[in-house]
């Protein structure tokens, strides 16, 4: 049943969609309910990063890597282990191999049931209506680029030596010595699910401290929480060489340190996956960082085609690459004429042990924004860490504009930051006021009550 204006025969294909990731998907199925005709053009792997190298198998390791210290929590509540557990690299990682299959599958066949041509390889752009895949030309109304990015490493003698995020998950062997370049959101998890799976784990950062951009009050408690669980943090210092040695890696830092460890991750960014594309042909317009440019409907300087997720340069994030794929249709497929997605006060959570779960302003940004601020900021041991023996300690912050009493950022450091977040990101997004969160009574005996009993600013 299509719904178009435009005649069904002009083109082969109503949406052509490049890249079969978590936005290239949702819009090709979500079009395609809408009455489109539709074709996804995949090379790699249904799913893309998010399922494949991504989200998926980093939280199936962070859970992996938290057992270490469930085995150690238990003893204080009476559990006696017995003979001392032991890691297993292998079954870890083949199992996950195994579930990763399972999800392509079911991408496979949501597609198929949404009546949504597969085509098999990478397809090239010819001009605004046509596409090159497998040997064919073939024509769409709209063409879609949801390529999505790919890590980028930096260029220094020795670089090949180490491993990208693609590659880290299927290592051969477990790192006993792990290094981690970089101070993003890559780095922070791997050098805590490494600690966590037992490596002897480092972290070099070229800046002072990691996760730039956070609230301040966060990366410092993260970073004092990390140490304390092993991770050994390099900061103001970078890799100046890695050479190949004998059952290693040898490691020259910037600050002339050497060390010698099994595997370096290079966690320093991704870059827009356009080679080979050909939109550089076309002259699509991009931005600073070689990202596309897009306009609120997702349209690139050619208007009939269009770009969401990662290539576009927006938040990394696979959530807004599904709301992006969702607005897209909204705009393109349907008769309706959407708001453009609100890219404010979109929360995100960072898996490094403790967790770190964020919404809304830091509050370094809040306090150029408005004239005055209230912070609520409390740090305590969560109650499981009484008996448990652990020193980890939990960070709960709420940001408040003084003069609407609205809660324009909330951030936690601790264990299911992200599960807390997630619920307090409505309330940031609806705008709620400060007494509001003080009328809603709390649920104990809970970590996540803190958010709505902190009643002293402890700083304005
Ligand atoms: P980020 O952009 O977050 O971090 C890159 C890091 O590499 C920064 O610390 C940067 O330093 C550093 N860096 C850049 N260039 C160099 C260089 N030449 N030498 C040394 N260090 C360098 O990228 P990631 O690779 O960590 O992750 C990519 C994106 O994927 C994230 O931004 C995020 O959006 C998404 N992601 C989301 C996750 C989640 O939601 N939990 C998990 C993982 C990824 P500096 O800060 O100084 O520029």
């Amino acid at each position: 049943m299509h719904q178009q204006e435009t005649p069904v025969s002009e083109f082969d294909y109503d949406l052509f969609v490049i890249g079969a990731g978590s936005g290239g998907v949702r819009a090709a199925r979500t079009a395609a309910a809408r009455g489109a005709r539709v074709a996804v053009a995949e090379d790699r792997y249904l799913g893309g990063t998010c399922v494949n190298v991504g989200c998926v198998p980093k939280k199936l390791y962070s859970y992996a890597a938290h057992f270490h210290e469930d085995f150690e929590d238990a003893g204080g509540f009476g559990w006696q282990m017995g003979e001392a557990p032991r890691f297993d690299w292998a079954t870890l990682r083949d199992n996950k191999i195994g579930e990763i299959k399972r999800l392509n599958g079911i991408y496979g066949r949501l597609l198929d049931n949404a009546d949504v041509s597969l085509i098999n390889g990478r397809a090239t752009v010819i001009d605004g209506h046509h596409v090159q895949v497998a040997g064919d030309v073939i024509s769409a109304q709209k063409i879609l680029i949801a390529v999505g990015g790919w890590p980028w490493v930096p260029d220094f003698p020795g670089s090949e030596l180490t491993v990208n995020s693609n590659q880290v998950f299927d290592l051969e062997n477990f790192p006993q010595r792990f290094l981690v370049l970089g101070g993003g959101y890559i780095a922070v998890e791997f050098a805590s699910i490494f600690n966590g799976l037992g490596s002897d784990a480092h972290l070099v950062y070229r800046g002072e401290l990691f996760l730039r951009g956070f609230d301040d009050e966060v990366r410092t408690f993260a970073r004092d929480e990390m140490a304390k669980k092993g991770v050994n943090l390099h900061f103001n210092t970078n890799i100046e060489s890695i050479e190949k040695v004998a059952g290693g890696l040898k490691v020259t830092l910037t600050d002339g340190r050497v060390m010698e460890v099994d595997a370096v991750l290079a966690a320093t960014g991704r870059r827009p996956h356009l080679a080979g594309l050909g939109l550089d042909r076309l002259d699509v317009a991009t931005n600073d960082d070689g990202t596309l440019k897009v306009n609120e409907r997702f349209e690139t300087s050619v208007s009939s085609i269009l770009a969401l997720g990662d290539v576009t340069g927006g938040p990394e994030l696979t959530p807004v690459a599904l709301e992006e794929a969702m607005k897209l249709v909204e705009y393109h497929f349907t008769t309706s004429t959407p708001e453009p997605l609100d890219y404010a006060r979109i929360a995100t959570a960072v898996f490094c042990h403790p967790n770190i779960g964020t919404v809304g302003l830091s509050e370094e940004a809040a306090r150029g924004i408005y004239a005055s601020i209230s912070v609520y900021s409390a740090d305590f041991r969560p109650m499981k860490h009484t008996l448990s023996g652990s020193n980890e300690r939990c960070l709960m912050k709420l940001i408040v504009d003084d003069a609407t009493d609205v809660v324009v950022g909330a951030h936690m450091v601790g264990e299911e930051a992200g599960e807390t977040i997630q619920g307090i990101a409505i309330a940031v997004r609806a705008g709620l006021t400060k007494a509001q969160f003080d009328q809603t009574v709390g649920i104990h005996p809970t970590g996540a009550e803190e958010f709505v009993t902190m009643r002293t600013a402890t700083r304005h």
